[in-house]
């Protein structure tokens, strides 16, 4: 068996590029031993369990879901919100379920917001066209840039969010996020682990970083990725040393999207052993 793991990637269901079955086939041919799939809020990865079965290799089911959370003291930045896989997470759950409906109604809500908004200031956007136009993406900021270029709003994508899509510009519609403490329960109720995905990037100041993890795993925080796409051997380490101390176990993965980033599947290198620590805690 492969000593090497990828437990979180993103397929074609959220903003990758690859179909879950490619995505497996691909972790196959990168010789992986096991690949979780964890779309945006939601779960597209139905035929990814026939694929994995096919290839020989395991599948681990997933989500990674936005929740809302402070910035660093002092910092103003573009708040993209803390994000949380749940990893074994059963799709069919009711609970969860519910979640990402909520989740996509607030989306569709928000664009809705956007566009009547370009369209008072006599642009001809509408979210029907984007949709029509994109069909099968999830919309956001970026299908509207493409808009205002379109229509000449905007010169090129840059000039659109400078001047339009940016936090401070008139297009731009804060995000409503799931409250922390929810997204740790459902991830629970639909039988998965709650992972802290990539903890280095929300940028936390060392005194802020270990509150910001304490609060998690008092939230229900089971795992916290401690491998992951450019995080260098002291930085592993540090997380590692977090881990212990929290009593998080060990995950990690790449976060590949497809040929959108230069991200490689399987290139976190993540240790088998980590998956098995995980499933003994399923087990519990
Ligand atoms: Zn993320
Ligand atoms: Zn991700």
């Amino acid at each position: 068996m492969s000593h090497f793991i990828d437990l979180h990637t993103h397929s074609s269901a959220s903003d990758g590029t690859d179909a879950p079955e490619a995505l497996i086939e691909s972790a196959k041919k990168a010789g992986l031993g096991a690949i979780a799939i964890t779309d945006h809020d939601c779960f597209g990865s139905e035929k990814a369990f026939g694929a994995a079965e096919k290839e020989g290799i395991e599948f681990v089911p997933g989500i990674e879901v936005s929740i809302g959370y402070p910035p660093p003291r002092g910092r103003i930045i573009e708040d993209e919100g803390i994000h949380i896989l749940g990893l074994f997470i059963n799709p069919e759950a009711p609970a969860l379920k519910e979640l990402l409906c909520e989740v996509v109604a607030e989306r569709e809500d928000r664009n809705e917001k956007i566009a009547r908004a370009m369209r008072d200031d006599g642009l001809p956007v509408f979210l029907e066209d984007l949709k029509k136009n994109n069909p099968g993406a999830v919309i956001g900021r970026p299908h509207f840039g493409a808009a205002l270029v379109k229509c000449g709003a905007a010169s090129d994508m840059n000039d659109a969010f400078f001047r339009y899509l940016n936090p401070t510009k008139k297009y731009f519609r804060k995000r409503e996020y799931i409250e922390k403490q929810r997204c740790f329960d459902v991830i629970h109720a639909s039988g998965g682990i709650p992972v802290i995905a990539h903890p280095l990037q929300y940028k936390y100041p060392p005194d802020e970083f270990e509150a910001f993890i304490r609060d998690m795993k008092s939230c229900g925080a089971e795992a916290m990725e401690c491998v992951y796409t450019g995080y260098g051997p002291g930085q592993q380490r540090l997380l590692m040393s977090m881990a212990k101390r929290f009593e998080l176990l060990p995950s990690g993965g790449s976060d590949y999207h497809g040929s959108k980033k230069s991200i490689k599947l399987g290139g976190a290198k993540v240790p088998y052993e980590y998956l098995e620590g995980l499933k003994d805690r399923l087990r519990r």
